[in-house]
């Protein structure tokens, strides 16, 4: 097994511990060695950091406040804070990635963007950012899901990205990241595919954390003058593919002095065949040009994930994420629909916040510990609800 000697770091071919790495077709060896090659230099020149800086501020709105939430604290008996990453521009944590990725794009000479996306999240921060800096882009969806989240369709089309459906197998994410590859594959050299979690061959997963790594960073710049110190003793997020996860622990990945919890999506149950709870089910395999976890029958099939999370519902998972698990650096808890409702209405009836039905499985998270009174915890709100009204006026028992 292979050794990662730094914890938030991939080793030089890309292995977080035994997952990750780059197992891609020939014809994109140039690309993503290409990528490889420049992205730690590009993303640290001074004149780049002052770039995305100026734009994640005046642009995307931050940093984001670090809420301490009063009455969610009395109700779980410690202290919570809620890193407010729904009151970004767009309204999640997306666009912090998107933002770096188009102005990374931009410093390699390349004048096309591509993305893929699932539910559209991803697919509108990517359309956000190239309408901002004039960059043609397409985006890759599958017909099933353009037809589920037609807002996001007309959203990315307003913005001026060509939507091209995919109609190759379950017409979902996976099959539009297959044809996003195969767009990759015929423009090498003028089109930069902006992939949007912590997902994808090296150096994909690290490039993504690290352009999300913003999140943990400003955690730890607010803390000190609430706490006295600079980091939690806990700290909660979500994983669909693991991008707001990784931004929020990246920075505190080799402080043990701070617990990890993971939240991923039981969708009906962890036993009932309709669920998205890679690192509980999963096996090893490669997915997406990494080796990973992922939800696969026993002769290697992808099965077909389900969460009423449409950000949650990914058959993989980051191999960074993976890694941690296996390690035991940080505790996964599987969160079923029911529970991530549930605790969607309690966020809101008790701080007056809507979360995305995503983050609300990271609160539901908090269910799962008991706590010191002074324990100090901080949840990642990976993005806002109004998207999913629909789902919480059908089942969230309002009244
Ligand atoms: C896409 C999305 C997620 C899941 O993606 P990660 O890469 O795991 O962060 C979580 N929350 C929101 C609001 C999203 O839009």
């Amino acid at each position: 097994m292979k050794k990662t000697r730094q914890e938030n770091k991939p080793d030089r071919e890309g292995y977080y511990g035994e997952f990750g790495g780059a197992y891609i077709p020939e014809v994109l060896h140039a690309n993503v060695q290409e990528l490889g090659r420049v992205y730690r230099k590009i993303l640290a020149e001074p004149s780049f950091r002052r770039e995305l800086r100026g734009l994640l501020v005046d642009y995307a709105g931050r940093p984001t406040p670090l809420y301490a939430a009063g009455r969610l604290s009395a109700r779980h008996g410690c202290r919570v804070y809620l890193k407010r990453e729904d009151l970004t521009h767009t309204g999640a944590h997306k666009i912090n990635n998107a933002l770096g990725q188009a102005l990374l794009a931009r410093r390699m000479g390349k004048r096309r963007i591509i993305a893929e996306t699932g539910a559209g999240q991803h697919g509108v921060a990517a359309a956000t950012a190239c309408a901002l800096l004039d960059m043609p882009c397409a985006v890759y969806m599958g017909a099933v899901d353009m037809q589920r989240q037609q807002l996001n369709v007309q959203k990315m089309r307003m913005l001026g990205a060509e939507v091209r459906p995919v109609r190759g197998g379950n017409m979902t994410l996976k099959d539009a990241t297959n044809e996003a590859i195969r767009d990759w594959c015929c423009h090498p050299s003028d089109t930069h595919y902006i992939i949007g979690s912590t997902v994808g061959p090296h150096p994909y997963p690290d490039l993504v954390a690290r352009l999300q790594s913003v999140i943990g960073k400003e955690i730890r710049g607010q803390l000190p003058s609430r706490e006295g110190r600079d980091y939690p003793d806990l700290l909660v997020a979500c994983v669909g593919g693991g991008s707001n996860a990784a931004g929020t622990i990246l920075p505190y990945l080799a402080d043990r002095r701070v617990s990890i919890l993971l939240a991923e999506a039981a969708g009906e149950g962890l036993e009932s065949g309709k669920s998205a709870a890679t690192i509980h089910l999963g096996s090893v395999g490669v997915i997406h040009g990494s080796r990973t976890l992922l939800m696969q029958t026993d002769d290697g099939q992808v099965t077909e994930p389900y969460s009423i999370s449409a950000g949650l519902d990914y058959p993989g998972v980051g191999p960074l994420h993976a890694h941690l698990a296996r390690v035991g650096r940080a505790e996964v808890v599987a969160i079923t629909d029911r529970e991530a409702l549930d605790a969607a209405l309690e966020l809101t009836r008790l701080e007056g916040i809507i979360p995305a039905l995503e983050s609300a499985h990271a609160i539901a998270a908090l269910s799962r510990r008991r706590f010191r009174a002074d324990e100090v915890v901080v949840v990642c709100l990976s993005g806002r609800g109004d998207k999913d009204m629909e789902a919480y006026i059908e089942h969230a028992n309002i009244h």
